[in-house]
């Protein structure tokens, strides 16, 4: 008869190479995603293509969908909801000029993905989520994965997030059918915003740019994102 150790020696020997090797291979993956989705699409700030190559984007994700972690698509959370493309994220997030020390807000935590890509690079990041058990999930992820740095809040994301105000930059990562003034006002001076912006299913993605209290706004290109919306369920 095997002793209890040499079965528990045969358990962990045969536990760990597997392990290791879906480690190894969402690591693969991972590179793979950096090199063929966002550099050779042309996203070249190393402070996201290092986020992006750093963060483990399958735990952000539910069991069912994990496999398709580092594909070129938006993949399903919970609640309906969705984690947007990997080039997506990378343009978002570049076009915000991010640098330590600045504060952002995001609109729409989602499953925390995007947070933590703005977390590695910036000092604060504060998000904000309209549906509560994707704020209890996200929120137990950066726990475990250690971002001090994320600061979440449950809530409607239309008027901001007027305690922290202003911010170097903000986020918006559902789809209002007009930009909210609330958010405007809590840009800082110089600072820039990225907002999808439409009230049907291609909305634009358009950049704004605060210049002496002015905003300059810029369409950057058709993307689909969920509709931002109320507590009682309603579209902006
Ligand atoms: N950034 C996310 C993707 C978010 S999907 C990620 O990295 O995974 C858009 C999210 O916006 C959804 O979770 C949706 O619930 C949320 N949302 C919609 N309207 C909102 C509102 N008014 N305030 C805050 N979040 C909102």
């Amino acid at each position: 008869m095997r002793s209890r150790s040499g079965i528990v020696f045969l358990l962990i020997s045969l536990v760990i190479p597997s392990f290791l090797s879906a480690q190894e291979r969402y690591d693969e993956l991972r590179s793979r995603m950096v090199e063929e989705q966002l550099v050779e699409r042309g996203i070249t700030d190393d402070r996201v293509l290092g986020a992006m190559s750093k963060i483990e984007r399958h735990l952000f994700i539910p069991a069912a969908f994990r496999c398709r972690a580092y594909e070129d698509y938006p993949v399903s959370i919970e609640e309906g909801q969705t984690i947007s493309q990997p080039y997506i994220v990378a343009l978002m997030t570049e076009l915000l000029r991010l640098k330590p020390g600045m504060k952002v807000l995001e609109i729409g935590t989602g499953s925390g993905y995007q947070a933590a890509v703005l977390a590695e690079i910036v000092e604060e990041v504060y998000t904000i989520e309209l549906i509560e058990s994707l704020v209890v999930c996200s929120d137990s992820l950066f726990d475990l994965l250690g971002y001090d740095n994320i600061h979440t809040r449950h809530g409607d994301g239309y008027m901001g997030w007027e305690e922290h105000a202003p911010y170097d930059a903000i986020i918006v990562t559902c789809a209002p059918s007009d930009i909210p003034e609330p958010l405007t006002r809590q840009l800082k001076e110089g600072g820039r915003m990225v907002i999808p912006v439409g009230d049907t299913i291609i909305q634009d993605l358009v950049l704004l740019r605060k210049r002496m209290g002015k905003l300059r706004r810029t369409k950057i290109a058709p993307v689909m994102f969920v509709p931002m919306k109320s507590s009682d369920g309603k579209r902006y």
